[in-house]
């Protein structure tokens, strides 16, 4: 598997509303997007910084995973996400790896990206996740 960069970091938040002020109007960077992920229950807003994405996101409903993550271990970095090439076969090659996936196959998400998540067991306890653009 090649990594070609750091596709993005999420970061878990309350209110996606209640950032703006910090993102914008203190570090200076530009929402550029806002989407809602019906899959993942979150809505997720994007920052571009150089090639890398900080991407926010807010639950939407109580049983997603951001809800849950921010109610046990409050807001905060929530994964980070590597770019890599072609994602069918990295995934193959972290299963005979012995990495533990939690997508076994990848997946669409936001921003028309295919991603699939890594288990936090297999990754030094940082949720991992694998993207790549589709072409
Ligand atoms: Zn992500």
């Amino acid at each position: 598997m090649e990594i070609t960069h750091i596709e993005h970091i999420g970061i878990a938040v309350k209110s996606i509303e209640e950032q703006l002020p910090y993102y914008e109007g203190i570090l200076g960077l530009k929402c550029y997007n806002i989407e809602n992920v019906e899959d993942q229950k979150v809505k997720t807003a994007f920052f571009m910084v150089g090639q890398t994405k900080i991407e926010l996101l807010e639950p939407t409903s109580e049983e997603s995973t951001i809800a849950r993550f921010i109610e046990k271990r409050g807001e905060g970095i929530h994964h980070i996400a590597y770019a890599t090439r072609n994602l069918n076969e990295a995934l193959k090659e972290m299963e005979q790896k012995g990495v533990r996936l939690i997508d076994q196959e990848p997946r669409g998400g936001a921003e028309g990206l295919n991603i699939a998540f890594l288990h936090p067991k297999s990754t030094g306890s940082v949720l991992t996740e694998l993207c790549e653009h589709p072409e």
